[in-house]
């Protein structure tokens, strides 16, 4: 099978769909990689180490898309790829259809077979290709955090390790899912003192278990949460409700009862933020500040690590691009019914329901 990897033309997306051992890996079974020029470029990949991993490099993205039989990317298709996309082709990537209905509509056209990672899903409910997003922006969410905690940026003038005779700073983590237990692990191993709440007692039980004794849980509710806010220098929004908007757990009346200077890093943006003052900002202006609280809450978080956020997705996508390609889509996603749950438009057709729901369209 040709498998072509296009460069990311979305605006400020530095990451790629393939690293070069992963090119090497579908090599060994005998398929082509084609590799648009530069396309690793910003995640520091570079066309030699393409070249030396076996890949044929392209010039232009034309020719990717023109000569593959399976296009694999990280971002979904913007307006000037929609008419490249071939019939049958399929495309592996974040596509994110529900918030969409002109790509729903231009992937249709098609007549393309999309598969989507942030749909593929195992039998406990987990999302694979989802999760090594949501461990690069929970770790990164205290690096932030700390940097904002800086009185020349506004923050409380808090260095969260403390130093030997001054207390530590104090975390306040909502949320004990992947972002919010990465979180906790960065915070606490620079010595903070972190609060880790959810409603979720397992998962209260489990970072209970496995934190040191520094990392204290507490039952998520209004109630311990006004008390929390009051005390606490950094905030991390990391909640989710599957499919819903984010539950908004500080209001902005709550923002008063803060001290100046306080930092909330609300990761849970992109599904509204949990925070009710949170609005999207991006990398190049990623903070502004309400009531004398310092908000961040860039909604790509892992796009300012390309070179860790491409080696960890394409570590758990590559497993499924080999089933793809030595098994055909049809055959692979019938024997694996994680990968399964990845369809979402097949040749005109939308399979996954969500979709139709989103739009209010007719099934
Ligand atoms: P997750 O499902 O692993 O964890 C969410 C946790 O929130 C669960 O444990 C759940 O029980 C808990 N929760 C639900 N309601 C709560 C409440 N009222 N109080 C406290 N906890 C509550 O999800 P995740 O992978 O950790 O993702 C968290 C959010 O981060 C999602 O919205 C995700 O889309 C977002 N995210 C954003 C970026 C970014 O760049 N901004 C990157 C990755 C993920």
């Amino acid at each position: 099978m040709i498998i072509g990897i296009p460069k990311e033309i979305k605006n400020n997306e530095s990451r790629v769909g393939m690293t070069p051992a992963g090119v090497f890996e579908l090599t060994k079974y005998g398929h082509n990689v084609l590799i648009q020029s530069t396309a690793g470029d910003g995640s520091g990949f570079f066309d030699a180490d393409y070249l030396h991993a076996g890949a044929t490099i392209v010039n232009t993205i034309e020719e990717v898309y023109a000569a593959s039989d399976m296009i694999v990317k990280v971002k979904e298709p913007i307006a000037r790829e929609y008419g490249l996309i071939q019939k049958d082709q399929v495309v592996f990537t974040y596509f994110h259809f529900a918030s969409s209905e002109p790509l729903t509509k231009a992937m249709i056209e098609s007549k393309s077979v999309c598969i989507a990672y942030e749909t593929v899903e195992d039998d406990e409910g987990t999302l694979p290709l989802l999760t090594p997003m949501s461990e690069v922006a929970g770790r990164m969410a205290i690096q932030q955090g700390a940097k904002y905690l800086e009185k020349p940026v506004k923050g409380r003038g808090v260095l969260l390790g403390g130093v030997p005779g001054v207390q530590p700073g104090k975390v306040l983590v909502l949320g004990a899912g992947v972002v919010g237990i990465q979180a906790a692990k960065m915070a606490a191993g620079l010595g903070a003192h972190v609060t880790i709440m959810d409603i979720n007692m397992k998962r209260l039980r489990y970072v209970n278990d496995v934190m040191p004794p520094h990392v204290v849980t507490e039952f998520s509710n209004e109630y311990n949460i006004r008390k929390h806010i009051k005390t606490h220098d950094l905030i991390i929004g990391g909640v989710l409700l599957k499919g819903a908007k984010a539950p908004n757990l500080i209001t902005r009346e709550m923002l008063k009862e803060m001290r100046p200077g306080t930092v909330i890093v609300d990761v849970a943006v992109d599904q509204g933020g949990c925070v009710e003052t949170t609005k999207p900002t991006t990398h190049e202006d990623p903070v502004y500040i309400i009531d004398d609280v310092v908000h961040y809450s860039v909604a790509n978080m892992p796009g300012a690590v390309p070179y860790t956020s491409t080696v960890a997705l394409t570590n758990v996508t590559l497993p499924y691009v080999v089933k793809l390609a030595n098994q055909g889509w049809e055959k692979a996603t019938v024997n694996d019914a994680t990968l399964h749950k990845g369809l979402n438009i097949v040749k005109g057709e939308v399979v996954y329901k969500e979709i139709i729901e989103a739009f209010g369209w007719e099934s």
